[in-house]
């Protein structure tokens, strides 16, 4: 099919008007970010009220859908494609990739199968070599394009399950669990709550999940490993450790876990949500350092990379072990013998072919630029944590290794008590979110109330993190100075 297919010229296929209302929406929307409040600005009940609508009997007209949409969630979607978004670990999306998501849309492919849809498979396959490259994974490794950090943990889990257990001559897939050796996953204590839902996904039970002890920051204790992998010696073992604590950023040291834990026959699962990205800068590839020696790994698109929501990848070193746990036949469907098919590597069947959009992001920014967004999103970290710290009442908990950091603020009360510190630390949170200039989440660390710092987006700046100083300035010296330019997106 060539390119001139596509402009010959043709009726209007009834969209236009439609996607236009869509596009002029959308850039209001994104000219409006920098002046829009972060945090959201209506109330749930007002919410319900626009929304929940008489669904009519005939329907309304598709353009007036999208006008209504569009108006009835004004001041309720939270700023996080904003710069001045600190919040969990939330990425934005790059203009790039916002677009190939909608032609993903557009296109509408199913991508389970390559004969469902070529592109969407080959673009998975050079996006899915980028991305090993980039990061720092065998090339060998295999890969599956998911929703998100916690479908490729269950995806990578499910080929542990079946090869440590297949070790051992049980085929988990014919005979599932019940009467199986019950598998023990030793895991990073502080570890992510995706998984232990993947652990429950699969069956495995969280009973059996042994925490590890882990350092101040979140890192294990490697004589604890090793005491878990002697104790646990007669079942298989499964690994879980972290590239990038959600409060620390801190970093599980690689190169003494992996091959210990392979050592004692168990398979390593490392948790990258965010951290792996780490691997793409020369500053700050140490912290991942021996990482390339586990079994499987996670990451997100949707986080660092930019890529717009449900973009999450899988990598297992053992191809073998991650086709055999997914893939299916069936006569009906077309396999390609010569191209990859998704539907060996993914849990799911149907599916959206997220390949696209991590394809265009990696292709915008390049190989400097993926480097220059991790390397000026730790700047932007270090620089916002250490301005803030010189305002008055601020402690830092945890100063950021990467691009996450912990603060907390502290009363002035006389005797002022933890309590007091955590109250102050919630108050100061949601002062700033309601200045609308920046916005940030809290966490309970060591039993104390703390602010998370996370910053991912591509687009923060350093005005962004000007902006964030002063609000936390205003707000700690009970300023009432507003911003004249500070004006909701109707105005
Ligand atoms: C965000 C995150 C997850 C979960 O990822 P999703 O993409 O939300 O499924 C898991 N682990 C870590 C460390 C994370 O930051």
């Amino acid at each position: 099919m060539s390119p001139a297919l596509y402009s010959l010229p043709m009726r209007d296929s009834g969209f236009r008007k439609t996607l236009e209302t869509a596009l002029n929406s959308a850039m209001l929307y994104l000219n409006s970010l920098d002046r829009m409040p972060v945090a959201s600005q209506v109330d749930r009940a007002t919410l319900r009220r626009r929304l929940a609508k008489p669904l009519t009997e005939s329907g309304v007209l598709p353009e007036a859908v999208v006008a209504d949409l569009a108006r009835d969630v004004e001041g309720a979607i939270i700023g996080s494609a904003s710069g001045r978004f600190f919040g969990w670990v939330i990425g934005g999306s790059l203009p790039a990739a916002l677009a190939a998501d909608w032609l993903t849309s557009t296109w509408d492919q199913n991508a389970a199968l390559y004969s469902c849809g070529p592109a969407a498979a080959v673009v998975e396959e050079v996006a899915g070599s980028w991305l090993k490259e980039l990061i720092g994974l065998p090339t060998e490794a295999s890969f599956a394009f998911v929703t998100g950090t916690q479908m490729a943990h269950f995806t990578c889990l499910a080929a542990a399950r079946h090869a440590v257990l297949g070790r051992l001559g049980w085929d988990v897939e014919k005979k599932g669990l019940f009467g199986a050796p019950p598998i023990h996953v030793l895991s990073n204590g502080q570890r992510h709550g995706s998984v232990e839902r993947a652990v429950r996904y699969l069956g495995v039970g969280e009973s059996n999940i042994v925490n590890l002890a882990t350092d101040s920051f979140n890192r294990v204790i490697p004589t604890a490993l090793e005491r878990a992998l002697n104790e646990f010696a007669s079942s298989p073992m499964i690994v879980i450790l972290q590239a990038g604590d959600i409060c620390t950023g801190a970093f599980d040291h690689f190169e003494t876990l992996i091959p210990l834990s392979r050592k004692h026959g168990a398979w390593v699962h490392v948790d990258g949500a965010f951290g792996l990205w780490a691997g793409t800068s020369p500053k700050y590839r140490d912290l991942v350092r021996g990482v390339e020696r586990a079994d499987s790994w996670t990451t997100d698109g949707h986080k660092w990379l930019n890529v717009p929501f449900d973009s999450g990848y899988a990598f297992v070193a053992d191809p073998r072990a991650h086709s055999e746990s997914m893939s299916h036949r069936a006569a009906y469907l077309t396999h390609d013998e010569e191209a990859r098919d998704q539907i060996d590597w993914n849990p799911e069947w149907s599916r959206r072919a997220r390949g696209f959009a991590t394809y265009a992001a990696l292709r915008q920014l390049g190989r400097r630029g993926i480097t220059d967004l991790v390397e000026r999103c730790c700047e932007h970290t270090r620089t916002l944590v250490t301005r803030v710290s010189e305002l008055p009442g601020v402690e830092v908990l945890s100063r950021p290794v990467l691009n996450q950091a912990l603060v907390r603020f502290t009363s002035s009360k006389a005797e002022a008590s933890e309590q007091d510190h955590d109250s102050k630390t919630d108050e100061v949170i949601a002062a700033v979110a309601a200045t609308g200039e920046a916005f940030f989440t809290s966490t309970t660390w060591h039993g104390r109330r703390a602010m998370r710092v996370s910053v991912c987006n591509w687009s923060t700046s350093a005005d962004d993190v000007d902006r964030a100083v002063m609000a936390f300035a205003d707000v700690l010296n009970h300023s009432k100075r507003t911003r004249p330019e500070q004006a909701s997106l109707a105005g």
